[in-house]
């Protein structure tokens, strides 16, 4: 394997981010033009202004384009929608974000299908979805996709392997377990009604977990060299520290690759979604 037991989510998305920086390069002096992604954000929640402001720097670091439109809590959905369609139609936007969560009179359903699917940055409207579904992708969604790169890079194969997937949301647990199925992986998707947990977790060569419960999964429920990436992002109880759905010191004797939390999963979105703006750009001189 490439990196350590310990998958160092950091240091993988700086590599992917040092090789968009040249492709952003090229982009601009061969063909005159420059990757640009709208961030949209409605409200005041703080955790979504954290979010979006590691975006647009990260956009800054490899010479995307940020357009920021901060909306206040009670713009109204037909103002939403006005907006992005300006942006669907604006030359200089490749890609356009909305930061989730919307204010609750916004329906999130209406603004994603509202995204044109050729500038769908974060890979969630209904056709995207649906190319995903049967196997011919065109924007995938960041975080999943973030999860089968740290695979590929560290050399796991998922052909053949058995993956069990926790969770099943349509961010996350759904189009990983879609991606790791075309990746001819045997897979098993787990949920809240899900029985026997700890038996299904142990006949994982591959598991990703993605629940939101700080260390749900315990040590000895994994099988001996599984490789397991985790994407929860939860606060302990006894601490109030940053930790996955896995209790990372209890399966670190036993995996063959663990992702930490934080410094695993979380760098690879945001990357992703650079990376989808800069497909979305090279698309428009092919
Ligand atoms: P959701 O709350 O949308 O989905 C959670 C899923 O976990 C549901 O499918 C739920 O089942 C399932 N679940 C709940 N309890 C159990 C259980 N005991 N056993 C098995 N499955 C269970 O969460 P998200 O998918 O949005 O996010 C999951 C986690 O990933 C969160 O901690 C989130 O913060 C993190 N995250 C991290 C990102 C990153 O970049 N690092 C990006 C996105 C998310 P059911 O469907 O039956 O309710």
């Amino acid at each position: 394997m490439a990196t350590g037991k310990i998958i160092d989510g950091k240091e993988i998305a700086g590599q992917l981010r040092r090789q968009l920086q040249e492709e952003v390069q090229s982009l601009i002096t061969e063909h005159g033009v420059t990757p640009g992604l709208a961030v949209v954000l409605v409200g005041n929640n703080p955790a979504s202004h954290m979010y979006v402001k590691m975006k647009k720097q990260a956009c800054a670091d490899v010479g995307i384009t940020s357009f920021a439109h901060e909306l206040p809590e009670e713009t109204t959905e037909e103002a939403l929608l006005s907006l992005i369609h300006t942006l669907n139609g604006h030359p200089a936007v490749h890609g356009i974000l909305v930061q989730m969560p919307l204010p609750a009179h916004i329906r999130s359903q209406r603004i994603l299908e509202a995204i044109s699917p050729d500038k769908d940055a974060d890979g969630f409207h209904p056709r995207n979805v649906g190319l995903l579904a049967v196997g011919a992708p065109l924007f995938r969604p960041c975080t999943p996709w973030g999860c089968m790169e740290l695979l590929r890079i560290i050399g796991v194969k998922p052909a053949g392997q058995s993956a069990v997937v926790l969770g099943r949301s349509n961010i996350v647990g759904k189009p990983v377990a879609l991606m790791l199925l075309a990746e001819n992986a045997t897979v098993t998707l787990c949920h809240s009604q899900t029985r026997n947990l700890p038996e299904i977790i142990h006949t994982a060569d591959i598991l990703i977990s993605a629940v939101g419960q700080a260390e749900l999964v315990r040590g000895d429920w994994l099988k001996p060299g599984v490789v397991v990436i985790d994407v929860g992002m939860n606060r302990r109880a006894s601490d109030g520290k940053l930790c996955g759905d896995v209790a990372f010191q209890e399966a670190l004797p036993k995996v063959a690759a663990i992702t930490p939390v934080p410094g695993g999963v979380g760098p690879m979105t945001i990357t992703m979604l650079l990376k989808n703006t800069v497909f979305s750009a090279s698309r428009c001189v092919a």
